[in-house]
């Protein structure tokens, strides 16, 4: 997961936030209990991020931050996730922006008979027509007048999103899963697409071996109305809970600043909490995979502690785990969520290689930081947090388990593995975007493999202490060594 502008830019937006904060005051007319109210809101909006942290985090983001609201509809005979949604958007650009783009991800053509409808789409009280484009992907909101920079607008708009059953597009983050009765939920809104100083909006189409998710960190409140016998999980925190009709459950989450508001509803779900440094950590798996379960909650509890101390706090009062069926991924990580795959981590991996276990876990959370908290254009560089994240989940065990640990899951998991890219392949540069036709296993080794080489070529240049004992091998392993077990599949955790 999940992405953003380059730290060059956000210095800019920062200084000029810097410059328009005072103008804004200066001409504000608010009274003291219309600010109070403002505040009071805006707390509540912010109830995810820890309490010691939430005064810090929203001084820094809260004049500078998209919010969404959706009221949402989880609609079992359908199949579909359908309501409305507003987006206060905030111009961070430098420039006066005519058009602002949404990216409708379920309507990429690996979703088969899914899609994402939107309709009633306003700008303010302006009714616009919506435009698609890059295959239905992308909805371009054509605004009455420009946003100028520091500026918001409100852009609402209704939607109906017909969730695929059993869909292995984009491994599998977008489905009913009719095996397990999952909901499976990342994507599934309009969202606002990612944008870069110089080459404006990122309007990339999806591919499905990629990741697509490009958003910038955002606030979200989410009222989801869902059939009573599932099991909800978000990204964020509930915040209320109560009846509806038809007997249904009414509950109303906040999340951010986060990347996504990413869901998971199933009806059967056993569940077990644990705390980390003010987190509560839940892990949610099917009752046979419950062992599993609990050893990704201890995994996961021990990367947020060990990465917390290296990288500084994850700021936010809930992480949560789910077992889902992934299709070529052993986990995808969202805001506050991770995804971890059923079949194969749970099952073959868990059982037979702790170690690589392990690092899965530590790699998906990782990425709270390196693609949550700070982003980067996942399409076109996926190897910064790709890299990153693969080769600080060899870290994980050095840190916990020692240098032998390490070393054996630096040589199987990377270093054998950017061999075999060269020997099968010949070399492959690791920073282009990522596109239809390219080879899924070669991309994939080049992200996360050879990537993760240059994390550890940064480290040695860095430092040259405590490096994992092992050296890459001299010569690529015999065929088959790698991928053979199925355990990594042809594609690393994403
Ligand atoms: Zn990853």
């Amino acid at each position: 997961m999940p992405r953003r502008f380059p730290r060059a830019v956000l210095l800019v937006v920062a200084v000029l936030a810097m410059l328009v904060a005072p103008l804004v005051a200066a001409g504000a007319t608010t009274t003291p209990a219309v600010r109070a109210a403002a505040s009071a809101v805006e707390a509540e909006l912010y109830a995810d991020v820890l309490p010691d942290l939430r005064a810090e985090v929203t001084a820094a983001t809260a004049d500078d931050i998209d919010a969404y609201e959706i009221t949402a509809t989880l609609d079992s005979a359908t199949g579909t996730i359908a309501g409305e949604e507003r987006v206060a958007f905030v111009n961070r650009t430098a420039a006066a922006l005519e058009e602002v783009w949404f990216r409708l991800f379920p309507n990429a053509d690996y979703y088969g008979d899914g899609g994402l409808a939107v309709d009633a789409l306003r700008v303010g009280s302006t009714e616009i027509a919506a435009e698609l484009a890059v295959a239905e992907t992308a909805l371009r909101v054509a605004l009455p007048e420009p946003v100028v920079p520091g500026a918001t607008v409100e852009i609402a708009l209704a939607f109906t999103t017909t969730v695929p059953a059993d869909s292995i597009g984009s491994f599998g983050i977008l489905n009913r899963d009719s095996v397990d009765g999952t909901w499976i939920l990342a994507d599934w809104y309009p969202i606002v697409a990612g944008y870069e100083e110089g080459t404006g909006w990122d309007l990339d189409p999806p591919t499905e071996f990629g990741d697509p998710t490009f958003a910038e960190s955002a606030l979200y409140e989410v009222i989801l109305i869902a059939p009573s016998e599932l099991r909800v999980v978000t990204s964020g925190s509930q915040v209320e809970e109560a009846p509806a009709e038809h007997g249904a459950v009414r509950r109303r989450y906040v999340a951010g600043p986060a990347r996504d508001f990413t869901l998971v509803a199933d009806d059967d779900y056993v569940a077990v909490s644990a705390e980390a440094d003010g987190t509560t950590v839940t892990s949610y798996a099917e009752p046979e995979a419950a062992a599993a379960g609990q050893r990704a909650l201890d995994v996961a509890v021990r990367a947020l502690e060990v990465y917390g101390d290296r990288f500084g706090a994850y700021p936010f009062a809930e992480l949560d785990l789910v077992q889902t069926r992934l299709d070529g991924a052993l986990g995808v990580a969202w805001a506050g969520l991770l995804f971890l795959d059923g079949p194969e981590l749970y099952g073959i991996v868990a059982a037979e290689r702790p170690e690589l276990f392990e690092s899965v876990v530590a790699h998906e959370v990782g990425h709270q930081w390196w693609g949550g908290t700070v982003g980067t254009n996942t399409n076109d560089h996926a190897f910064m947090v790709e890299g990153l994240t693969n080769y600080l989940a060899i870290t994980y065990l050095e840190w916990t388990a020692g240098e032998e640990a390490a070393a054996r899951q630096l040589e199987g998991q990377v270093a054998r593995v950017s061999h075999r890219l060269l020997a099968e392949y010949g070399d492959t540069v690791a920073d282009v975007p990522t596109e239809a036709g390219q080879n899924p296993t070669q991309r994939a080794a080049a992200l996360n493999r050879k990537a993760a080489l240059r994390s550890l070529a940064i480290r040695h240049e860095l430092s040259d202490d405590a490096l994992p004992t092992s050296a890459p091998p001299s010569r690529p392993p015999p065929a088959g060594t790698w991928t053979s077990s199925g355990a990594t599949g042809s594609r690393p955790p994403s």
